[in-house]
């Protein structure tokens, strides 16, 4: 169990800076999921926290095992199977997941911040479905060219267009009373991509290769950023149609080969999956836990089990990684002075618009619970802008 590093008091400076012994130890108490726990104090503030403070399973009403979880969630297989073979409840296994996913997140964050990155870029939008096909969803993704490093990604949910059948007009419509997007959602949510796209490129020119969408275009030449990275001669955007084969010389290889492996690895994205996503927030959550899984536990080419991650192999120290690694089902990572994209807040907060799933029953939302310590977690990164 992970003695804490830094004071949960917001206000007190050993939150962020603690000098070395600033913690007490006081005493111990007895729980039932983690056996006995180790309580300590602030000497600054007096603040009470405990071995379980940090810990991944903090709060956890039983201790999961999240290797097994992390491996099967990144394996595709459903809340229930794994419930079915941890022996535990759906719902137990959902919360293992929230943590995983913002864990992920919250490393993912860490690890950029330390990486200087070439301009080169690419972007696209995985297509999939939330609750049923009625709901498709667009999933952003923003690939790095030269090591197909997963950078960020939005989330969108609309409805179905096309022709429909009047049964199917009308199920639409008693939905709609529940729920309905909101109106330009789909380029908001590329707007949040191209206006987060320069924190992860150093100083200099940038090009974005993205498919021949009309709304990439108009999307960027709105942004602000990007206007200013045009006027000084540093913006190149290239179009490809996606008729173009996809090959690796294709300029949308890494963006399509990220997809692929989405596609492959996570059964709900699979074309004509049966076991799609029950909500937006959880679809997320289980994209992080990939796109982890993908930059920093996969190595950067399959058939090379000697090379590097694609972390490393886009320049991340090994120390660093080899930590965030060590520590990844242990403790919970700190967001302290690291800057946490609005689209990332969305997915921690439990933000993301998301469709009713009993939806004749008038249920309006559901989605992972968000507990008190995961806001406060949350409170210690550095405010967005
Ligand atoms: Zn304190």
């Amino acid at each position: 169990m992970p003695r804490p590093q830094y004071c949960r008091n917001p206000a007190c400076p050993c939150a962020y800076d603690p000098p070395p012994g600033w913690l007490a130890r006081a005493g111990t108490y007895a729980t039932r999921a983690h056996g006995t726990v180790q309580r300590y104090a602030c000497k600054r503030c007096g603040k009470g926290m405990g071995d379980q403070t940090e810990s991944m399973h903090y709060y956890a009403k039983r201790h999961l095992d999240l290797d097994e979880i992390f491996s099967r969630v990144r394996g595709g297989s459903s809340l229930r199977d794994i419930g079915r073979e941890l022996g535990c409840s759906r719902t137990a296994v959902a919360n293992a997941v929230v943590r995983l996913g913002r864990q992920a997140m919250a490393c993912h964050v860490d690890l950029l911040s330390s990486l200087e990155l070439p301009g080169k870029l690419v972007f696209d939008g995985l297509v999939s479905a939330v609750t049923s096909r009625d709901y498709p969803s667009q999933i952003q993704t923003l690939v790095n060219r030269s090591a197909e490093l997963l950078l960020a990604m939005t989330h969108y949910v609309g409805e179905r267009g096309g022709p429909r059948t009047g049964k199917q007009r009308e199920r639409i419509e008693q939905k709609r009373a529940l729920w309905r997007p909101q109106p330009g959602a789909l380029s908001e949510s590329i707007r949040l991509l191209v206006n987060e796209l320069p924190r992860f490129v150093g100083r200099g020119k940038i090009r974005i290769d993205t498919d021949e969408n009309r709304l990439y275009t108009s999307v960027i030449n709105a942004d602000l950023a990007m206007r200013w990275y045009r006027q000084t001669q540093q913006l190149t955007v290239v179009q490809t149609p996606s008729t173009v084969p996809r090959t690796t010389s294709n300029p949308l290889f890494p963006v399509n080969y990220v997809d692929r492996m989405i596609r492959h690895r996570m059964r709900e994205h699979t074309r004509e999956s049966i076991a799609l996503g029950q909500n937006s927030t959880m679809q997320m959550l289980r994209m992080w836990i990939f796109a982890w899984d993908h930059n920093v536990r996969q190595p950067y080419r399959v058939n090379d089990r000697h090379c590097s991650c694609r972390a490393i192999e886009a320049g991340a120290r090994v120390a660093l990684v080899t930590r965030l690694q060590r520590e990844f089902m242990s403790r919970r990572r700190s967001l302290r002075r690291l800057q946490v994209p609005e689209s990332m807040r969305q997915v921690w907060l439990g933000r993301l618009a998301t469709p009713p799933v009993h939806w004749r029953k008038g249920q309006r939302t559901i989605g992972p619970a968000l507990r008190q310590y995961a806001l406060l977690d949350l409170r210690f990164a550095r405010p967005a802008g």
